[in-house]
């Protein structure tokens, strides 16, 4: 996308800030993604698109026979279960396996399972500001802003924005009219489950699409013809802001599920008090380069920002969301399973990098 100009929409500002590019870039309420600094998002190579790698092609993950003869991937191992303590051990040793965290869905297909009923969960005020909207399978987020709403993620068609994320945003008190800019985290090409109901939302409310030009490059010449992808706006850039009212989210580029595949660092608050979240598209980093974006994404961004809580597009993904939305919806005010503090965030993410050099290590790279 060359340039995309935001005046004339009265409060709605945007500014990138082109951290890891040179700051002469950064141009307030103008977004100019230049192009020396898209060069550097890191480059995946091919092997490392595709549904994390486990949709055959080269090799992403270690067999389990390499997992238990690489002598380093278990001294790691055993680092991240210290690092673990007594309150991370599930988390440890669900990343710190040969495949690392298989949602249900992946899980149940490795197994030779059918797959489960995909149906709408009910959508969830998760932060003051900021809302699980979706299905089982897949869903979006929601923050709402003094300027309107940020979308992350869109489902997989038109009739799923129509029919799920609208009626969703209705229940809970929003208006999808009111979404300014959807942040799209990654594609896969031939599928949609992110980015197919972007393209609807795009139409029906004027909301600008802003996606990783990694992904979009790769998932609009393969869309499919019964589900026409938006034409992102704007590109995401590694460290960029996206400011909307009073609130700036930064984009990530997390490479390794997908070549341009974003977090997104949220400021959020919870009964008033102010916290930090990120989202993941997945955590896998299959290759050298990847596990060294993730590490300098968690020491340049995640820990300066106190991020306290990881958020995910797949339930189950990362951690039970299933019941993390029900103990929310039982008790609102309650304490909130999502935020671990940023110490026990810190040893999270200390063993979702540590469990990424086992697996590289067994793979002997
Ligand atoms: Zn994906």
């Amino acid at each position: 996308m060359g340039e995309v100009g935001v005046e004339g929409e009265g409060t709605v500002k945007m500014s990138w800030n082109m951290s890891r590019c040179g700051r002469g870039f950064g141009v307030a309420a103008t977004a100019i993604v230049a192009g020396a600094c898209l060069a550097a998002i890191v480059q995946e190579p091919a092997h490392a698109q595709g549904r994390g790698g486990r949709g055959g092609g080269p090799q992403t993950v270690p067999t389990q026979e390499q997992w238990v003869a690489s002598a380093e991937a278990q001294r790691r191992v055993a680092t991240a279960m210290t690092l673990a303590g007594s309150d991370l051990v599930p988390q440890a040793e669900s990343f710190c396996t040969a495949t690392g965290p298989l949602r249900l869905a992946l899980a149940r297909q490795a197994a030779g399972l059918p797959p489960i009923e995909n149906y709408t969960i009910e959508p969830t005020r998760v932060f003051d500001n900021m809302y699980f909207i979706g299905m089982s399978s897949q869903n979006a987020w929601a923050i709402t802003t003094s300027d309107g709403i940020i979308l992350l993620d869109t489902l997989n068609s038109t009739e799923e924005a129509r029919d799920v994320i609208v009626p969703s945003m209705e229940k809970v008190g929003l208006d999808p009219a009111q979404i300014k800019y959807i942040i799209l985290g990654h594609g896969h090409p031939g599928q949609s489950d992110h980015t197919g109901g972007a393209l609807y939302l795009q139409r029906t409310y004027g909301a600008k699409v802003v996606m990783p030009p990694l992904d979009s490059a790769l998932i609009l010449p393969a869309a499919r013809p019964d589900r026409p992808l938006a034409t992102p706006d704007m590109d995401a850039a590694d460290g960029q802001t996206l400011t909307l009212g009073d609130t700036t989210v930064t984009l990530v580029n997390l490479p390794g599920h997908t070549p341009g595949s974003l977090g997104v660092i949220v400021p959020v608050t919870q009964n008033g008090t102010p916290h930090t979240v990120m989202t993941f598209a997945a955590t896998q980093m299959p290759t050298r380069a990847s596990l060294e974006q993730f590490e300098h994404v968690f020491e340049e961004f995640a820990r300066p920002l106190k991020v306290e809580a990881a958020i995910n597009f797949h339930a189950g993904g990362l951690q039970d969301d299933f019941a993390l939305l029900e103990t929310i919806r039982n008790n609102p005010t309650g304490p909130n399973p999502y935020l671990y503090s940023p110490e026990r965030f810190d040893r999270w993410m200390s063993i979702v990098i540590e469990c990424g050099r086992a697996r590289l290590a067994a793979m002997g790279r």
